[in-house]
């Protein structure tokens, strides 16, 4: 997924956003509401972290504002322990979820999951293709019944196709999924990193499409 992080406390924020990128989503973070404005009008985010605290104002602001262009993305906000009266507002205008300041970033990692399955209409997090089986909510795909360690790349593409299971999905959606780990895309990245999947999984996991690009085969 490709998640927007707003928020302004910079060691919340960056632990945030490793283990975002750590577990395989692409993540833009920014500090203040005007800079998260200018983002969610130019990137399809996904999610939506939201601190309601920013140096320029309510988060509950932008995400009524976004409610009230019918932008329905998921938003789950970021709150202190204190705050009770901004939990309840936040729900009110429309957040999806929420987590209390400090969380636990395995809590963090779950709630993420659990919004993306319910935005994605799929409350089943495990896929099974073949002989092989996903689990989107853990991160964790298992070759007959054998789970295989992949690198947040590599979980960023299946994670991608599998979102997408039985269809074709384009070399340049896959691109995208490889964007936001802060470095450039080398134009064969999508190449090199199915190549390495295929080592892993065995060459029947993934299919190219020729002229279209990957499809989530499992030999079948
Ligand atoms: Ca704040």
């Amino acid at each position: 997924m490709r998640l927007l992080l707003v928020e302004d406390e910079p060691m919340l924020g960056d632990a945030v956003r490793e283990r975002i990128s750590r577990d395989g989503h692409a993540v833009d973070w920014v500090m203040r509401l005007d800079e998260a404005e200018a983002a969610l009008a130019a990137v399809g985010y996904e999610l939506v972290l939201l601190d309601l605290h920013l140096p320029d104002g309510r988060g509950l602001d932008l995400l009524r504002a976004m409610r009230q262009r019918g932008d329905r993305r998921p938003v789950l906000i970021l709150t202190a322990r204190d705050q009770v009266r901004d939990r309840i507002e936040g729900l009110n205008a429309g957040a999806d979820d929420y987590l209390v300041k400090p969380f636990d970033l395995d809590e963090l990692t779950a709630r993420i999951g659990a919004i993306a399955r319910r935005a994605g209409g799929d409350p089943t997090p495990t896929l099974t293709q073949g002989s092989y089986s996903i689990d989107r909510a853990h991160r964790r795909v298992r070759k007959e019944g054998r789970e295989v360690a992949l690198t947040a790349r590599e979980w960023a593409l299946v994670d991608r196709l599998a979102a997408r299971l039985g269809t074709v999905v384009a070399k340049s959606q896959l691109e995208d999924a490889l964007y936001e780990f802060g470095e450039e895309v080398e134009s064969n990245a999508v190449e090199v990193h199915v190549s390495r999947l295929r080592k892993k999984l065995g060459a029947e996991f993934i299919e190219t499409v020729r002229g279209l690009g990957y499809r989530l085969s499992g030999g079948e």
